[in-house]
């Protein structure tokens, strides 16, 4: 039914209604180039997703902070959507010690020096070139554990032996950083209004093998000039969607050499007790130097929120979440209560796990490129015969792996598609 409704000639097809997807349809609109844009599930925005319903106040399950924000176009669509954009570039913080004690002025100092240290260290090799795995050019050193905890299970989404220091060194400019009140999933979202999308429909098979391109789809078939896939490497790894001719290998190459990697928020919802943490802070504390990845890293009350949010990921958070919700909060409330004491029992009502890792229409939190592959990423965003395109956020270029690179991948892409269309 839904099949005989879908324009049956369109310019493109769009697979994925995504920041790529949603950039993209309205770069396609500007240009007069006609479209359907094609998502498997029942909303929009992808891996940018507000919701309300489980706590009664926003919260992301996806992204949440806007960074880069000087340059980042969500800065300034957010604020002309009259969204709330809060600053959380100099954030407190709250850093805790192995046992869990508030961390001395010299444990603070420890960190603050393991941090300098292994960012310059890997930001020389990639500098210098190197594609290789961070874990080899960085100093042993105390608080070694806890950064790489930071910047390689929860900001990469994985540990340090699998996180290449090109890509760490290609990656852009995080700072300033925005958290948006009404959650940065809704400033995605938004972007779809007055877009046609087909929700619930999911791609199955491209074929490219005559002219122009087939889409096959739950709900029939389209046919096309060219179509644009933005959907995870993930799902292209999956197969998900087959391709007719099986795609070229330099292109399998590319998807195989860009694994998901994993990111799990934990939010935490409580009674309005602040458990002696600051709004927005940053919650740490010190990780076994041989237990680096093996944490749950807080931010507590974001933008005035009555919830803390936990951060796991890596190879832990793969494990963790495959042992369920529930295992996944109970470990993020006994780290908290380990740092705040016991009371934060009595005030928890309830917390929630995100499901990336399982979700079909993801894979995974985003990718993230082998040691000594960082370059697959090119090769992952180019065409295929000026018919069938790629975007997303691992095709993103320095921006990569974000949801600005994912929308400028897209706008991109499609402005591409309009001028090999012309
Ligand atoms: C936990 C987490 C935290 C993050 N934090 C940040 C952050 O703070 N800041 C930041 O900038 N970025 C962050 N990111 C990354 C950011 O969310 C992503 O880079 C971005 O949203 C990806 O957009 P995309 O369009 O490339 O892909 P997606 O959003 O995944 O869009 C692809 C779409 O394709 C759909 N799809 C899948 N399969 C099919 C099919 N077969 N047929 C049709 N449709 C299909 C999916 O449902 C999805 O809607 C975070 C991501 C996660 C998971």
């Amino acid at each position: 039914m839904l099949a005989q409704s879908l324009p049956t000639n369109p310019d493109v097809v769009i697979i994925g209604a995504g920041a790529a997807g949603l950039s993209a349809a309205r770069a396609l609109t500007k240009k007069g180039v006609s479209f359907v844009m094609v998502e498997a599930a029942r909303r929009i925005g992808g891996r940018a997703y507000t919701e309300s319903d489980s706590f009664g106040v926003p919260v992301d399950h996806g992204c949440s902070w806007i960074s880069g924000a000087n340059n980042n176009p969500f800065s300034n669509i957010g604020r002309a959507a009259g969204f709330d954009l809060v600053d959380h570039t100099s954030a407190p913080a709250h850093l805790f010690d192995l046992e869990g004690k508030p961390a001395s002025d010299t444990e603070w100092a420890a960190y603050e020096r393991a941090w300098g240290a292994i960012d310059r260290a890997m930001a020389r090799a990639g500098q210098a070139g190197r594609d290789v795995p961070a874990a080899t050019v960085i100093p042993d050193m105390p608080y070694g554990a806890t950064v790489q905890s930071w910047m390689g299970a929860m900001d990469y989404g994985v540990d340090f032996d699998q996180l290449s220091t090109a890509d760490y060194w290609n990656g852009a400019e995080d700072q300033p950083s925005f958290l948006v009140r009404q959650g940065l999933g809704a400033v995605v979202a938004g972007m779809g209004d007055g877009l046609p999308v087909r929700l619930g429909t999911s791609v199955t098979a491209i074929d490219y093998s005559g002219p122009g391109v087939r889409v096959e789809t739950t709900d029939g078939t389209i046919r096309a000039k060219a179509c644009l896939v933005t959907v995870s490497v993930g799902v292209l790894a999956a197969g998900h969607i087959r391709f007719t001719p099986a795609l070229p290998v330099w292109k399998q190459e590319a998807i195989a050499d860009i694994p998901m990697g994993l990111l799990l928020k934990v939010p935490l919802l409580f009674d309005g007790a602040r458990l002696g943490l600051e709004e927005n802070a940053w919650v740490t504390y010190r990780v076994p130097e041989d237990s680096a990845g093996e944490a749950c890293f807080f931010v507590a009350w974001p933008t005035g929120h009555p919830y803390v949010f936990g951060n796991i990921g890596g190879r832990f958070g793969w494990a963790l979440s495959a042992e369920g919700p529930v295992a996944v909060v109970d470990y993020a409330m006994s780290q908290l209560v380990r740092l705040v004491g016991s009371d934060a029992r009595k005030h928890f009502l309830r917390g929630l796990a995100t499901d990336w890792a399982e979700n079909p229409l993801t894979l995974g939190a985003y990718g993230a490129p082998r040691p000594g592959r960082s370059a697959a990423r090119t090769d992952l965003g180019r065409a295929l015969d000026r018919r069938v395109y790629f975007a997303g956020e691992a095709t993103g270029g320095s921006v990569s792996a974000l949801v600005n690179g994912a929308y400028l991948s897209g706008r991109v892409t499609a402005q591409k598609i309009a001028r090999d269309l012309s």
